[in-house]
């Protein structure tokens, strides 16, 4: 590789709001195979709704929305904010929780006035020994439809069956066309339920997924996809994103996502279009072009 196609390749890329973090990626992106997208903040816009909330038999909608804000009032995810937007719209008190506990991946816990709640995914309540059975099929139809199924439990009853979504950025179907005309396999990697993550698949025709991920497991996601020696390329923007981001052939993080995700990318794409990961391969087979 010349040092002049390098910086020109480097310029152009800048131009479209690519920054290649190091050289080798602008020569080696050229030879990925597959595509693996983290799901929440990458593919979507990482910033879910709250759309279904079911009562069990004994509960009241705004009695159920109120407790699972108290204990998401503690919580970082972009669930708890969903939640909290849900309860302000529809003017209820939100009373602060104790002995909050976050299980990542899983869901969180709290004592409000005297009640234990506790909210997450399904595997959550069977880690708590809670039993779902009412809401099954009410979750498995939310999670055809894309969406996220939570569970709440009061005082080890299962008070409501929620769903969250988070709506896909509008330049992904593009982006993944893009890549599959490339000739590239698509894969995605998420914490979310294996439902609602093959719904979001299809949706979008993205080859292989890989759900219920913990945040720790990432890496072996990776690992499991470069199975047959793949080169891979994944694109996040998490706090978990960036030992994933490390182990990949190419890590691309998304600019507006988390520093520690930036610092661990080869790449980083100022904007969170993720055509900008077509661009970059495209850069990248034309400066090998001009190189050879
Ligand atoms: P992702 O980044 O793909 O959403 P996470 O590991 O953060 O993955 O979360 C995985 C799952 O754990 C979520 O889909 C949800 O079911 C549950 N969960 C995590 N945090 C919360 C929370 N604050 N409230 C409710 N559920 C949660
Ligand atoms: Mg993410």
């Amino acid at each position: 590789a010349t040092p002049t196609s390098i910086m020109v390749g480097t310029g152009r890329a800048a131009e479209l709001g690519i920054l290649f973090r190091k050289g080798e990626a602008l020569q080696s992106l050229r030879d990925v195979e597959v595509v693996a997208l983290d799901k929440t903040g990458t593919l979507t816009a990482g910033r879910p709704a709250l759309t279904d909330l079911a009562p069990a038999p004994g509960f009241a909608h705004d009695e159920v929305l109120a407790l699972v804000a108290a204990v998401e009032s503690r919580s970082e995810h972009p669930i708890a904010e969903a939640i909290l937007e849900a309860a302000r719209e529809r003017g209820l008190s939100v009373a602060s929780p104790r002995s909050f506990e976050t299980l990542p991946g899983f869901g969180v816990s709290a004592d409000v006035e005297g009640r234990r709640v506790e909210v997450g995914a399904d595997r959550y309540m069977a880690r708590l020994g809670h039993d779902v059975g009412l809401f099954t099929a009410e979750a498995a139809r939310l999670a055809g439809e894309g969406k996220t199924p939570l569970y709440a439990a009061v005082e080890g009853r299962i008070a409501a069956a929620i769903a969250v979504a988070d709506p896909i950025r509008e330049t992904t179907p593009e982006a993944i066309a893009a890549l599959h005309r490339l000739g590239l396999k698509v894969a995605m990697i998420t914490g979310d339920n294996r439902g609602t993550a093959e719904a979001v698949a299809r949706r979008l025709s993205i080859d292989q997924v890989v759900p219920e991920v913990l945040p720790e497991g990432k890496v072996e996601a990776i690992r499991q996809l470069r199975e047959g020696g793949r080169r891979l390329a994944f694109v996040g923007d998490g706090i978990n994103d960036a030992p994933a981001l490390a182990e990949a052939d190419i890590g691309v993080a998304i600019g507006t996502g988390t520093d520690i995700a930036i610092e661990s990318a080869d790449v980083v794409l100022m904007s969170g279009d993720l055509r900008g990961v077509v661009n970059a391969i495209a850069i990248s087979k034309a400066t090998i072009r001009n190189i050879r």
